[in-house]
């Protein structure tokens, strides 16, 4: 009999394979005093042994499958295992202090760690996390707890986790990946942004999967509905196998509309842009018929890595984006580090509630050579197309100010080096915190635009963690709440001849669509995947009856009050 699951339908599309369960091991280590100190290097032997052998063959099929260049890095590993530096030093420390072998390699991996991180070439920082990685499976094997690493998958699965981190997904091979699954997670975690861009379909906070999704086991996965079915029937493959196909052939209707612009049925102009998290989603960018990017995300070049990206790393990845989208506008956000997304690196103290915490602008305005690394990379990058330069998580107008003076003098400095900078960046704000959108009017004043960013705003306003599915039934976009807030911001900014967009996922939603039209949204930024969709809903419906039907829920009630309203009038 199958399994079935429901979830949050995070990414759309449809995928049926084998599951692989990822699993995240406890490699907590604790002192030990041996009595056996022989028995506890034979311990250490065979973990070096399995560890090595283990990498032999991952290398050999990384070499087969990917290429002499991805193999690499394994060498590079096995280099590590063999070098009489770390493995006797360890052995020693066994031996000489009476030991356990797991707590002997984690100090002496530490010390080895902190000497090359510290040093000032870049390949010796590099051998850092070759040593950490080689480290964790070593210490996996002798605590009998082996790892798979998601970097190893060479075939197609369905991934099946507790729970995935953005620097997980970060790592995602879409060739083998053909869908993800989750217990925990929601739509607007970041992992399921990140699928949504790489366009891996998604069913995240289904509560059980990593209890009944076993190993090798056939799995559907439904990322239009959030259904997820664990060794299917012959009738439920039939069905989904046609679901698939359906599926398919709405996409090609809707690729017609790659070259149209964004337009009701009366006429009235919308821009529909993309929000992408590297320069490799440019592909699903111009693919999708994107009319320029409305927020890139640059906290992701920051992670999985071991130090901050040089300004000419940085400088690299913005001009790209911003020649590739040729005149195009270009949102690029400041560093949002913080809430789901960890810099490990950066050392910062654990918080009892990252997402209200030391994150985003915050940290910025406070490791301001960080920002100005960032701030010089973009004005540099400025003059290879159209790009806008946007702040997150903006609380007060000092705030604002505050980045806007430290802007203004990196781009003075450049200047005075003889630099080129581009003199007509717009310099706009995230619309994410209450605060800012109730002194709308204010900041209209000095911003050239709004971002609303409602991912965080209904969190922030409903006090209901985006993170958490337990309390998911609070985080309602069509809250009358919400939508007055936003009623606001759109207003004060077109008060002052500037314009407002939204980048939070509420944007591509189909039943708020309708409502940020008729509330005069004047750009939408979505993932890649729902603008030809979106494209598609705009042209069939009129900005008048928009208008009517969003003057009528700002009045109504509650959520589910303002949803029936919408279905009814256009769905
Ligand atoms: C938002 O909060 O709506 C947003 C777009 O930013 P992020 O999802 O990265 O927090
Ligand atoms: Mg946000």
């Amino acid at each position: 009999m199958s399994v079935q699951l429901n979830g949050i339908a995070a990414s759309a599309g449809i995928a049926i394979s084998k599951a692989f369960r990822l699993e995240t091991p406890d490699l907590t280590v604790v002192k030990k005093t041996v009595e056996n100190v022989e028995e506890e290097l034979q311990v250490f032997d065979s973990a070096l042994e399995k560890s090595k052998s283990e990498l032999e063959v991952i290398k050999e099929k990384t070499k087969n499958d990917l290429g002499e260049d991805h193999a690499e890095i394994f060498s590079a590993h096995l280099l590590v295992l063999s070098d009489p530096e770390l493995v006797d030093t360890i052995r020693q420390k066994v031996k000489d202090d009476k030991v356990n072998s797991s707590f002997a390699l984690k100090e002496v991996s530490d010390t080895f760690i902190t000497m090359f991180e510290n040093m000032d070439n870049e390949y010796m920082k590099e051998r850092a996390a070759d040593i950490r990685d080689v480290s964790q499976r070593l210490l996996a094997h002798i605590l009998g707890k082996p790892i798979v690493s998601l970097a190893e998958l060479n075939e197609e699965v369905i991934l099946i986790a507790d729970d995935l981190t953005p620097s997980d997904t970060a790592q995602l091979n879409k060739d083998f990946v053909k869908a993800f699954v989750t217990d925990i997670g929601g739509r607007t975690s970041h992992s399921a942004i990140m699928a949504r861009s790489m366009e891996i379909p998604a069913v995240v906070g289904t509560k059980s999967v990593t209890k009944s999704g076993e190993q090798g086991m056939q799995v559907i996965v439904d990322g239009l509905e959030g259904n997820v079915i664990i060794d299917p029937t012959e009738e439920e493959l039939a069905e989904y196998r046609q679901k698939l196909a359906d599926y398919e052939e709405k996409k090609k209707e809707w690729a017609k509309l790659v070259h149209e612009p964004s337009k009701s049925k009366d006429g009235q102009l919308v821009e529909l842009v993309a929000n992408i998290g590297t320069p490799n989603d440019l592909e699903g960018v111009i693919n999708n018929g994107a009319e320029g990017v409305g927020l890139y995300r640059t906290e992701f070049l920051y992670m999985g890595r071991d130090e901050l990206p040089t300004e000419e790393e940085q400088y690299e990845a913005y001009k790209k984006v911003v020649q590739n989208l040729d005149g195009k506008p270009v949102v690029i956000r400041t560093l949002d580090i913080g809430g789901d997304k960890e810099l490990p690196y950066l050392d910062l103290p654990k918080e009892m509630n990252p997402f209200l915490g030391f994150r985003a602008i915050r940290l910025c305005l406070e490791k301001d050579d960080m920002f100005r690394t960032q701030l010089r990379a973009l004005l540099r990058a400025s003059v290879f197309g159209n790009l806008k330069i946007m702040f997150p998580m903006i609380a007060t107008l000092d705030e604002f100010r505050q980045a806007k003076a430290i802007l203004e003098e990196e781009k003075k400095k450049l200047q005075e080096d003889g630099k080129d900078v581009s003199d007509s960046i717009e310099i706009g704000i995230m619309v994410e915190i209450p605060s800012t959108a109730v002194m709308a009017p204010q900041f209209a004043k000095e911003v050239d635009f709004f971002s609303i960013g409602t991912n965080d705003l209904i969190q922030y306003t409903l006090a209901a963690d985006r993170m958490n599915e337990q309390v998911s039934y609070l985080y309602q976009p069509y809250n009358p709440a919400i939508l007055r807030l936003v009623k606001m911001v759109i207003d004060a900014s077109h008060a002052e001849g500037k314009w407002t967009g939204m980048c939070g996922e509420m944007a591509g939603d189909e039943l708020a669509i309708p409502l940020l039209l008729g509330l005069g949204l004047d750009e939408f930024s979505m993932s890649a995947t729902s603008v030809l969709p979106a494209r598609s809903q705009i042209s069939q419906m009129t900005k008048s009856e928009a208008k009517e039907v969003a003057e009528k829920a700002l009045l109504l009630n509650t959520a589910d009050e303002v949803k029936e309203l919408v279905e009814k009038s256009f769905l």
